[in-house]
């Protein structure tokens, strides 16, 4: 791979085809994407979102910066905790999955500020979150070394980084895990949201995505420190957390 490619799933493709791959995916799905992850996940997303929350040591009156927070779910868990006084910021690179989460934000009766913005070049000042979260996002980024370089940078000192995404599942179960990725996915991504190719797609990055030791060496070498990770559900999702010190 040359210095102007990378991976889109399997394939290896230019930077800028890429973004828009991604970006066509994640319009693609916006719609159905939130009854696709209850399916895919068997409401498992549910469970791991709610143990980022807990695990992420935010208090009231904290200000929390969601990155790819695309239909929101974290930004809202996030907002019932901060309360009045803190600040919750919604944030994507795609305008279709942000629409879709700042109409469940408003439907359920919150006002988030909400910004478009791609994690590799974040619109905000130095030391100012006290918690940045990323999930399911940091696998679809073209350089996740800026991302997460950018994500250090608007912590505060002593603020944290948390990364939830897929990773490397527990080798005894990769047998069931590639048959559910490789037939199952994309035979239910036809039937629910007719794209067999978006759900194709996740399978090939989620394969492609750096595994749990990885992923703490590349946040290690953007500057994080304390860097931990915990394994759910056989490791099928890893969930890092980072200091900024
Ligand atoms: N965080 C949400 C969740 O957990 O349900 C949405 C995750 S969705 C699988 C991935 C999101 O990453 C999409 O909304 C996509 O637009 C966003 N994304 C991809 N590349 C991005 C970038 N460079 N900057 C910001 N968001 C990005």
């Amino acid at each position: 791979m040359d210095d102007n490619t990378t991976h889109f799933g399997f394939q290896t493709v230019a930077e800028e085809e890429k973004r828009k791959k991604v970006a066509q995916v994640f319009s693609s799905v916006a719609r159905k994407y939130d009854i696709m992850n209850d399916l895919m996940s068997l409401g498992l997303h549910r469970l791991w979102k709610a143990f980022t929350v807990q695990v992420s040591g935010v208090r009231e009156g904290d200000r929390v910066l969601d990155v790819a927070g695309g239909t929101a779910d974290l930004s809202l868990a996030f907002a019932r905790r901060v309360g009045e006084s803190g600040q919750v910021w919604l944030t994507d690179i795609n305008h279709a999955m942000l629409a879709v989460g700042r109409d469940r934000v408003l439907d359920r009766g919150f006002a988030l500020p909400v910004a478009q913005c791609d994690a590799e070049k974040l619109p905000f000042a130095d030391d100012w979150f006290d918690c940045v979260t990323v999930a399911f996002g940091l696998r679809n980024m073209t350089h996740k070394d800026r991302a997460l370089s950018e994500m250090r940078r608007v912590l505060k000192p002593g603020g944290r980084l948390l990364v939830l995404e897929f990773s490397k599942v527990w080798k005894p179960l990769e047998p069931a895990y590639d048959l559910y990725s490789f037939k199952l996915l994309p035979w239910l991504g036809k039937k629910v949201a007719n794209d067999a190719d978006s759900y194709r797609y996740l399978a090939e990055s989620i394969r492609m995505h750096p595994g749990q030791e990885e992923l703490k060496t590349m946040m290690e070498q953007a500057g994080l420190g304390k860097v931990d990770y915990f394994n759910l559900t056989a490791g099928i999702v890893a969930l890092h957390r980072g200091y900024k010190f």
